[in-house]
């Protein structure tokens, strides 16, 4: 399930270029293209699922895939004994941008937070 308008849904679906460092069955991750720190990577279901609000039961095999994926790629950022922040985004307040949920995994020296 893709939606054509979102611009996630075209980066998992290599309509336009991400710089990916993961992809599989369920989940894709991805550089963010204005990074607030040294790691800033996000991780999203390759459905589109618009937010938090509107992951439903039949997803739950995705947050469990997302969590482990981010922890497969702090390993590999060299983030994991450091320490790393991860922030989801959910509706006006939280200044959400991109309606295609994800997960921002954030690491490193001089992390700049909160974002914007
Ligand atoms: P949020 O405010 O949680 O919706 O965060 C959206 C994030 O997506 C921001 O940190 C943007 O820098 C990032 N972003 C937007 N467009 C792209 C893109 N084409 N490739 C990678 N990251 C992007």
């Amino acid at each position: 399930m893709t939606n054509p308008d979102c611009i996630f849904c075209k980066i998992v679906a290599g309509d336009i270029p991400g710089d990916i460092v993961h992809k599989d069955d369920l989940v894709t991750a991805f550089r963010d293209i204005n990074p607030v720190a040294p790691s800033h990577i996000l991780i999203v279901p390759n459905k589109h699922i618009p937010d938090n609000n509107t992951f439903t039961e039949q997803d739950e095999h995705i947050a469990g895939r997302i969590f482990r994926i981010v922890k497969l790629l702090a390993e590999q950022e060299g983030i994991s004994e450091s320490g790393y922040r991860l922030i989801m985004n959910t509706g006006p307040d939280s200044h959400q941008e991109v309606m295609h949920m994800h997960m921002h995994l954030i690491g490193g020296q001089g992390m700049k937070y909160p974002m914007g």
